[in-house]
């Protein structure tokens, strides 16, 4: 018997915690700890303790597969790129469309951004960044100048008051959950608001139940609290910081006063104050937050806003402090480094720059050139443009993705699939939207290759290949070579590895440019920035001053706005969406997992105890939950632990997809939906 264990980085969640892969005679066969890693120390939650379980699944796709007459065939490699090439060469550059993934190395996303604008040259590329932390993205460039959570997990033990906002951090991120418990042994304080007590808000000193959408509302109140009472970090204010005077005008409005916060958000003004004192006089005080703040049309407003409190009480640049952005999945951070947004190249050098749009034009040497320097579709616009603008965009090439469970408003994300002329989609499991493509190419996972991906602390780790793919999957960025040389690219695309990939990648991108395998294949790894061979990493930012170019912070005075569809009487519930700790985004692989699987098979809906009495709904009973976009059934949870008039969903279940009932409304600069609040109405199942 042949038994190693190989080091690699968690494929879940944006932690980015690593462990062993069991490896027995050549096939995955469990995880074991991995104790040298600064980030979880050896430990790791249920998802990481069985992230092998799926690697060997029966259905993994093996070969590629050819829609023939409706029907799925076998194929051979150079049966489905033949077709593929042909079919891409056939449409103009701006009728395809790729989306990249957060789920796969830098070096295959790097690939997918290469080839959508050096091959097919269309200007329209993203990902589900647009989906999770589109707002971080757009809110933090715009007032530090850098897109990306300021401190490292490992220093919010640190902080002396961590305030979660938007965030079940102990379900979707429980390693940092645990830095979390350990500043709160040293004697921190923790405020957690929600609209549900969850798991988290359960180990909270202070828990503000408010309601969803209302998060401006309440950072301004705290805010206004703060400038009141004189607690604002003034030194900071003066000499890192421009925009006061614009903040403290929106604040101090008799809007934000305690009893109006408290009579919008639900909260009692008592424990407003109580958490505006705490904060700003902790001396060290970390944000911490997720979705519940992104996934909102006003989150490029939230972001903003929590960057605002950070700014007036000079909590950020030191340990224990910062906005610390909790980036959703494994390498959502790295796929929006890699350039796989519709805006930028890597590391966010705008495609609009002409020098940037000339570096990579001259670098690549695409003898025909490469896509215009022009910002392209994000994937929540295409949509809408697929069906409301038919024959725009014709061909699109997913890789790693299932907006058939992730986009809001399912119904309509099905009737924009079927209006594409082709689809191809690149994959380990034949998952809901490959359902719908012409072609599918077997992909290989996590496990069967090497490479690189950056946790939400900007830190770049490595995977570490333990198996071979299963049949004759390939890994991403081969397969992407593979189109690319059959398109007549194969020059531009020479790599025999992923290092000479991460190589190429590097020499373009100045945040990666002092990072190399070697440096990599480390425990502690290194963050970003690393401009230089020699340079440490960046494990906190905005320590002496921030990336704008007067070094200085903007604040800004952001008005209160109430989420774009409310209760009424027809439908008088807020709907919010989130996860559970057992289950993994549209499922693909946690549903395959027997161990996880069996702990909670299928969905849900939280409804507050008193609402469900209202309603004469009981404890698992069966309901239909209705929305203006469509409606399911699912079992209700009725429980004390929401918000009376707000119910919850988890979003993983096709059985009972919450994305049928979620609204495409976009946050009109970042894009991103609203996926934690529209209206919704609950009914009974009447018997027959
Ligand atoms: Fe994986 Fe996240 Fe769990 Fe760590 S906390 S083991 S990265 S899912």
């Amino acid at each position: 018997m042949d038994l190693k264990y190989v080091q690699t980085t968690c494929p879940y969640c944006g932690t980015g915690c690593s462990f062993n892969l069991v490896v027995k005679d050549g096939k995955v066969v469990g995880t074991a700890p991995y104790h040298r890693s600064p980030v979880n120390e050896g430990k790791v939650c249920p998802k990481g303790t069985y992230a092998h379980e799926f690697v060997n699944a029966p259905d993994r796709l093996t070969k590629p597969l050819i829609k023939k007459d409706g029907k799925f065939v076998e194929a051979t490699w150079d049966e489905a790129l033949k077709l593929i090439a042909e079919k891409f060469k056939s449409y103009k550059p701006d009728e395809c469309m790729c989306l990249a993934s957060a789920r796969v190395s830098n070096e295959d996303n790097y690939a997918m951004m290469k080839f959508a604008r050096g091959v097919l040259k269309t200007k329209h590329i993203d990902h589900c960044a647009r989906l999770c932390h589109a707002s971080t993205v757009a809110g933090l460039a715009n007032i530090f100048g850098s897109g990306a959570m300021t401190n490292s997990i490992g220093d919010i033990a640190d902080s002396k008051c961590v305030f979660i906002i938007g965030s079940n951090t102990f379900e979707c991120h429980p390693l940092i959950g645990r830095r979390v418990m350990q500043a709160k042994a040293k004697g921190a304080k923790f405020i957690y608001a929600d609209p549900r007590l969850t798991a988290t808000g359960k180990q909270a000193d202070l828990f503000l139940q408010f309601r969803s959408g209302t998060d401006v509302c309440l950072m301004n109140g705290m805010m206004q609290e703060i400038i009141k009472n004189g607690w604002e970090n003034k030194e900071f204010i003066e000499k890192r910081c421009n925009g006061f005077d614009e903040l403290k005008k929106e604040v101090m409005k008799d809007e934000y006063s305690l009893e109006n916060v408290s009579s919008v958000t639900g909260v009692p003004a008592d424990k407003i104050k109580t958490a505006a004192e705490w904060f700003a006089k902790s001396g060290a005080s970390a944000i911490l937050y997720s979705m519940g703040i992104t996934q909102h049309t006003t989150g490029v407003d939230n972001v903003k806003s929590c960057g605002n409190l950070q700014m007036l009480t000079g909590n950020l640049g030191r340990a224990g402090t910062g906005v610390n952005a909790l980036r959703g999945q494994n390498n959502v951070q790295g796929a929006c480094d890699m350039g796989c947004l519709p805006v930028v190249y890597t590391a966010y050098q705008k495609v609009i720059d002409e020098a940037a749009q000339k570096k990579f034009a001259d670098g690549w040497k695409f003898p025909d050139g490469i896509a215009k320097g022009e910002n392209g579709y994000e994937v929540t616009t295409l949509m809408n443009v697929l069906t409301d603008k038919p024959g725009e965009i014709k061909c699109l090439y997913i890789m790693g993705e299932n907006p058939m469970i992730s986009d809001p408003d399912l119904t309509h994300v099905e009737h924009a699939l079927k209006t594409l002329d082709f689809l191809v989609v690149q994959d380990i499991f034949l998952n809901e939207t490959a359902e719908f493509a012409d072609v599918v190419l077997p992909a290989a996972c996590y496990a069967e290759k090497d490479g690189t991906q950056t946790s939400t602390e900007r830190r770049v780790q490595m995977w570490r290949k333990a198996q071979d793919p299963p049949g004759e999957a390939k890994g991403d960025w081969e397969i992407i070579a593979s189109i690319a040389e059959k398109m007549g690219y194969g020059a531009q695309f020479p790599w025999k590895t992923s290092e000479e990939v991460f190589n190429e990648m590097a020499s373009f991108t100045p945040s990666y440019a002092g990072m190399t395998y070697e440096r990599l294949n480390r425990p502690e790894a290194l963050h970003w920035p690393c401009p230089t061979k020699e340079h440490p990493g960046t494990p906190i930012l905005h320590g002496e001053k921030f990336g704008m170019p007067d070094g200085k912070g903007l604040m800004t005075g952001i008005p209160f706005k109430w989420p774009q569809e409310v209760p009424d009487e027809e439908y008088p519930y807020v709907l919010t969406t989130g996860r559970s700790i057992w289950q993994w985004h549209t499922g693909t692989m946690t549903r395959r997992s027997v161990d996880l699987e069996r702990e909670e098979p299928t969905g849900w809906i939280e409804i507050n105890t008193g609402d469900a009495k209202k309603l004469g709904i009981a404890d698992k009973e069966m309901v239909k939950a209705k929305t203006r976009r469509g409606e399911i059934t699912i079992t209700a949870r009725v429980t004390d632990d929401i918000k009376p008039g707000v119910m919850f969903i988890p979003f993983h279940y096709v059985e009972c997809a919450a994305n049928v009932l979620t609204i495409n409304a976009l946050d009109p600069i970042a894009k991103i939906p609203e996926s934690k609040a529209c209206a919704v109405r609950v009914e009974k199942i009447q018997e027959a």
